[in-house]
């Protein structure tokens, strides 16, 4: 995969530091609390993964997919539920885990209708912010790491399907993505 790379934007190592100071101030934030993770598949599974591994608590975990993007790196703008969560987060402190937040679309669908759900809290927490694009106002509550307009991959985050299981974030070469 490696002739494919044109630049690594953040290192493994500056991942996993930043995924251990987030962890700490969530376990900060949440004691005592009945905090359930909720990951937006699939882009966030990596980073689901290791921040929860950094929580402190007695968390639970629950995953859902939303459709945004296809095999193109442009948003459709229409946000579909693919799968559900399994369970109810009536009364619960909910945390929805991203992978990015670009133009916003998603993620303020996916919060009006989990706090139509009647959940005690909901808050945000992504690793990538990429402002540029914005469209919704979106307001997050932890970040990882600002990220420059540009199509990114690894950790998580795919390009048709493919790189999520590079340990960084990168920019692919331009000839990758035309092909
Ligand atoms: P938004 O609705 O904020 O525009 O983004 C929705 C989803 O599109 C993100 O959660 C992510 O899965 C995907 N996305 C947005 N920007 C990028 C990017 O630079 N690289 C990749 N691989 N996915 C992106
Ligand atoms: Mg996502
Ligand atoms: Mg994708």
């Amino acid at each position: 995969m490696e002739q494919n790379i044109k630049q690594v934007l953040i290192t493994e190592e500056e991942l996993q530091n930043k995924i251990k100071e987030l962890g700490e101030q969530i376990t900060e934030d949440y004691k005592g609390k009945d905090l359930i993770l909720i990951c937006v598949l699939k882009g966030a599974v990596m980073f689901m993964a290791d921040l929860a591994k950094n929580i402190d608590l007695p968390l639970t975990m629950d995953f859902m997919a939303v459709s945004s993007y296809g095999s193109s790196t442009e948003s459709s703008g229409v946000v579909k539920i693919i799968k559900d969560l399994d369970t109810s987060i009536e009364g619960k402190e909910v945390l929805i885990v991203e992978d990015i937040i670009d133009t916003g679309l998603t993620l303020s669908y996916l919060l009006e209708n989990l706090k139509s759900r009647g959940p005690k809290s909901v808050k945000i927490c992504t690793l990538l912010d990429k402002p540029e694009r914005r469209k919704a106002d979106i307001k997050y509550d932890y970040k990882g790491f600002t990220v420059p307009d540009e199509f990114v991959v690894g950790y998580g985050l795919d390009f048709d399907e493919k790189y999520r299981n590079l340990p960084y974030i990168c920019v692919l070469k331009e000839e990758v993505y035309s092909k």
